[in-house]
């Protein structure tokens, strides 16, 4: 009688929580709303707690400084304010290059629900009118078969409930890749390679700038150089990961 009633119980617990797959481990457990199991939620978070993110860009510096070696030396950027989520290193370095360059389009969710938490705890984030993804140039869209930043931006927008536009800015130039190149000949390399095809929608505009990660900052600060000359009035930017700097 009380093997039936543990079952009847742990068949009703499963129907109440039906127990799923954690996205990063596979593990069964109950997930947040991110999709990842506490344990690994916890793995990701606790590879982030020495290090907090610049009070100008999303770099992240050791908690206890206030601003990374750039903005100290007066670095000046387009964008008003920027946050990054993650450091970029460990376990998030691998799930960055699984999601980009492997196609596991399943990261989309759990890294877009951590930055909707990062937006919503942060107030200079409040007041956003539209989400604009950083584009991929259109041969690069379909080599890839998708943007991630385009996905990122689509889960943000889901949870904030805030419309996200991929038609307004576009990369008109296919810039050969980054990697490799310093950063003078990063920001060389993107001088216009991007273009708003309609001012009217960004003029005024509170623009949340969405990008898979930061590292020299030379594609933001492009898109939001652009972004405010064609009449934004903030552009805010959130990456999932940043570089460090010390
Ligand atoms: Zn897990
Ligand atoms: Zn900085």
């Amino acid at each position: 009688m009380k093997q039936v009633f543990a079952d009847w119980w742990q068949a009703l617990l499963n129907l109440i929580f039906p127990a799923c797959r954690c996205v990063c481990c596979g593990q069964e457990a109950l997930l947040s709303a991110t999709g990842l199991c506490p344990n690994c939620k916890k793995n990701w978070e606790d590879g982030a707690k020495e290090y907090r993110t610049c009070n100008l860009c999303p770099t992240f510096i050791p908690v206890g400084e206030d601003y990374c070696i750039n903005c100290w030396e007066g670095k000046k950027h387009w964008f008003d304010s920027a946050i990054a989520v993650f450091p970029y290193h460990g376990v998030i370095r691998d799930t960055i290059h699984d999601f980009k360059y492997r196609g596991r389009v399943k990261w989309a969710k759990p890294l877009g629900r951590l930055m909707v938490e990062a937006i919503q705890k942060d107030s200079r984030f409040h007041h956003i009118d539209m989400l604009i993804p950083v584009p991929l140039h259109e041969r690069r869209k379909s080599q890839r078969g998708y943007n991630q930043s385009e996905l990122l931006a689509k889960e943000i927008g889901l949870g904030l409930g805030l419309p996200m536009s991929t038609g307004i800015l576009i990369r008109v130039k296919n810039t050969p890749s980054q990697t490799g190149l310093k950063r003078k000949g990063r920001q060389e390399n993107l001088t216009n390679a991007f273009q708003v095809l309609d001012s009217c929608g960004v003029q005024g505009k509170n623009i949340l700038l969405i990008d898979d990660i930061y590292t020299t900052g030379a594609t933001v600060e492009a898109c939001s150089r652009i972004l405010k000359r064609e009449g934004a009035r903030r552009v805010l930017v959130i990456t999932f990961s940043a570089g460090k700097y010390y």
